[in-house]
């Protein structure tokens, strides 16, 4: 009886913790719905005469070869040196190689309003239709060779994805799979499960783990209890989790072990007048962002104890950008990959933001959107890991992949140096996800996953819009061909 208890605790220990797929999945061969998108075939590559960006934030440095030997990096070297024999050789003159970028905020949806008008009206529900199709293509063209999930609203979707991906039958980026929306009652999307207790939290975060996603976020409406009951079941099972926080505080939740909170310093609601605990205030951190001035007080102390608990903060600046007056506007090639009621749909809503410049409440945005970046900075100097991605929602302006590219360059426009920028969105999300032995920066015997872009990102940001192929497992994607094979169709599927 004893020996039957002690194989049966055996076994189950066995299940919960070899359950999800690793991130970085073993390399396979390409089936024939990826082998088209194919540029460089996987093989011994060199590339010549390339500027390489590390992502450690280290400067350029100028004409270097690239080795690249199956899906990996096996050396830099001044491009005077001698090619070994055996290696096909691609001219990078005029190019530079950057690591893959590390979408940390990458979800696969997008966000329905339907029957939306020029007014803004639109009828209830929020629906969340997959982009299964669209997004892994328009973020692997744009750079993006590694993306968290960060919330998911068909974690069985999303889990088949990542399968498909992985076994070379589906293109896209290496995923890590959040599981739903850690969520109670008052969730914005309808197809969410509404949390009870801190044991139904507890169920559901064991139940997707059991299932095999990687990661774990908590959303706006979620008690302290259920959060800490949340937590405590991720880390049984050697899982990280995030949250897009209101009901919780930044404190509350930092003290409940949080790993990372998402969306900057925006959703913080320690300060906002009336703040209950356990419950989302209308106003879902609002005042606290506008107080929060960088440098105060309370900055300091809050960044503080983010540092000191180590908890990683992920700036998602191109979903705020949208809030405020007379941002950039979408460009065409953004335009082109959309449908014509996402379109539409997208101008109405910028129409409407725009009419708010001069306004107290575009003001405020204004100020809400120069605080954060202000914090972002204060944090990254204090020590704090800082994580990107863009959080593709919001008014269908931040479209997957080109919204990864914003972030780097709102990243410069907020202070950061173009190399810092690069390293937040690619070497810190890696080591965020304990990955940066293989992922993150371009250097010997790391994963072959990096981008070619023409110019020099390291002189102006915006050439990493430039990218001509993207690397991954040491197979080149051809950008163009992925972008052409979704023209017209984010926010269909
Ligand atoms: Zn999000």
């Amino acid at each position: 009886m004893l020996f039957r208890l002690l194989v049966t605790a055996a076994a189950l220990a066995l299940t919960s913790a070899a359950d999800a797929a690793p991130v970085l999945a073993p390399p396979t061969d390409l089936g024939p719905d990826v082998t088209p998108f194919v540029k460089v075939a996987r093989g011994r590559i060199a590339i010549t005469h390339v500027r390489v960006i590390d992502g450690t934030g280290a400067a350029a440095v100028e004409d270097q070869t690239l080795l690249i030997d199956g899906p990996t990096i096996t050396a830099v070297q001044p491009a005077s040196m001698p090619v070994p024999d055996g290696y096909r050789t691609i001219d990078g003159n005029g190019e530079t190689a950057l690591p893959g970028l590390v979408g940390m905020h990458n979800h696969l949806f997008y966000l329905q309003r339907p029957n939306i008008d020029s007014a803004g009206h639109f009828d209830s529900p929020i629906i969340v239709p997959q982009m299964t199709f669209s997004a892994p293509r328009l973020y692997l063209a744009n750079g993006v060779t590694t993306m968290r999930t960060t919330g998911s609203v068909e974690p069985y979707t999303d889990l088949s994805l990542k399968r498909e991906i992985d076994a070379g039958h589906l293109v896209g980026p290496h995923l890590d799979v959040t599981g739903p929306y850690l969520e109670g009652p008052g969730a914005f999307f309808i197809q969410n499960h509404q949390i009870t207790s801190p044991e139904d939290a507890r169920k559901e975060v064991a139940f997707w783990a059991d299932q095999g996603v990687n990661s774990f976020k908590a959303y706006m409406n979620i008690t302290r209890a259920e959060l800490k009951a949340a937590i405590d079941e991720a880390h049984r099972h050697h899982l990280k989790i995030t949250g897009h926080l209101c009901s919780v505080t930044y404190p509350e939740a930092v003290e409940l072990g949080i790993d990372n909170l998402e969306h900057g310093f925006f959703v913080n609601t320690q300060l906002d007048p009336g703040k209950q605990t356990d419950k989302c205030p209308d106003t879902i951190g609002d005042p606290t962002i506008e107080a929060m001035t960088p440098g105060s007080a309370q900055a300091n102390a809050l960044i503080k104890l983010l540092v000191d608990h180590r908890v990683a903060i992920t700036s998602t600046l191109p979903v705020f950008e949208q809030s405020v007056p007379l941002h950039a506007p979408l460009q065409a090639r953004q335009m082109d990959v959309l449908t014509p009621q996402a379109k539409e749909s997208y101008l109405y809503l910028r129409n409407l933001t725009a009419g708010r410049a001069g306004t107290p409440r575009g003001e405020k945005a204004a100020l809400a959107y120069r605080n954060d970046i202000g914090l972002e900075r204060q944090f990254a100097a204090a020590g704090g890991l800082l994580i990107a991605g863009p959080d593709p929602t919001g008014n269908g302006g931040v479209i997957p992949g080109f919204a990864d590219q914003r972030e780097l360059e709102l990243l410069v426009e907020g202070g950061f140096t173009p190399l810092e920028a690069i390293r937040i969105g690619t070497l810190n999300g890696a080591t965020y996800l304990g990955l940066a032995d293989r992922i993150g920066s371009i250097a010997p015997g790391k994963n072959a996953d990096l981008v070619l872009v023409r110019g020099n990102p390291a002189a102006d940001i915006h050439d990493v819009e430039k990218v001509e192929t993207v690397f991954k497992d040491g197979v080149g994607y051809d950008t163009a061909k992925l972008l052409e094979s979704v023209r017209g169709r984010y926010g269909q599927y």
